[in-house]
């Protein structure tokens, strides 16, 4: 008998607005969204679309001001502020343009850390951290400060570290936008073949469309509406 995997993240008429200058802002206005487990989709929108606010909301970082959003087939707007923030810790994986690495600490010890502060012992943290610089073809860098990195591979340890307590989804808001084409191309790949390996499920915000092609499924944000495009 197959089992059928509930949606990994769904969004369920999920409305936000913002005032500016007087006017309401209708950024998502009864918005839908389901991606399941495994899948990965781009989101592809003009800068000011709603790309951003779309992924903080995806991720718990905001709520809504109307509708559900369901992360791992819990309702997040009937848990506890507590829950919340655990439930997005756990499963959540965030990947921003800029790296965002702690610049004083090295590669295998940014990746260490979030499993440090999950619970993990030191032992632990350090194999999983070497595992997933190899995994993103980083390894001989990983005693390296940020600083002393090349651009795609802060981005790649900024990967790696997303996924470090092996979250249910990784949301990425433009992860290779301020990456020369050829880097974000290989950067991506290997990206693609860490979420393809693990079975997670990703959203990924970006200008690329030869990246978002890649993906299994196109979205844009038109009207407040999420719709699939080719
Ligand atoms: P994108 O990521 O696609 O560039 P954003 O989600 O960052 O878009 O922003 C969408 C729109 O909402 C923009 O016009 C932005 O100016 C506006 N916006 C974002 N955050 C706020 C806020 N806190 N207050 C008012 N307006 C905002």
């Amino acid at each position: 008998m197959t089992t059928i995997k509930p949606p990994v993240l769904q969004l369920k008429s999920v409305s936000r607005h913002y005032s500016q200058g007087g006017r309401k802002l209708s950024i998502l206005d009864g918005a839908n969204l389901e991606i399941a487990t495994g899948e990965m989709v781009a989101l592809v929108a003009p800068s000011g679309a709603g790309k951003s606010t779309l992924l903080h909301i995806a991720g718990l970082l905001e709520p809504p001001d109307a509708g559900e959003v369901v992360l791992a087939g819990r309702t997040s707007g009937r848990l506890s502020d507590d829950e919340r923030t655990a439930l997005r810790r756990n499963d959540v994986g965030f990947v921003y343009q800029f790296h965002h690495l702690l610049p004083e600490f090295s590669a295998l010890e940014n990746i260490m850390l979030p499993q440090l502060i999950h619970g993990l012992d030191r032992e632990a943290a350090q194999e999983r951290a070497s595992q997933l610089l190899d995994y993103m073809k980083i390894g001989p860098r990983a005693e390296h400060r940020p600083s002393e990195l090349s651009g795609g591979e802060q981005q790649r340890v900024a990967i790696a570290r997303a996924v470090a307590n092996a979250p249910l989804i990784l949301l990425a808001d433009e992860p290779t936008g301020n990456l020369d084409p050829q880097t974000a191309s290989y950067v991506f790949e290997a990206l693609e073949a860490l979420v393809r390996q693990s079975g997670l499920s990703a959203l990924i915000a970006t200008h690329n469309h030869e990246i978002a092609r890649r993906m299994d499924r196109r979205v844009t944000l038109q009207a407040g509406q999420i719709i699939e495009t080719k």
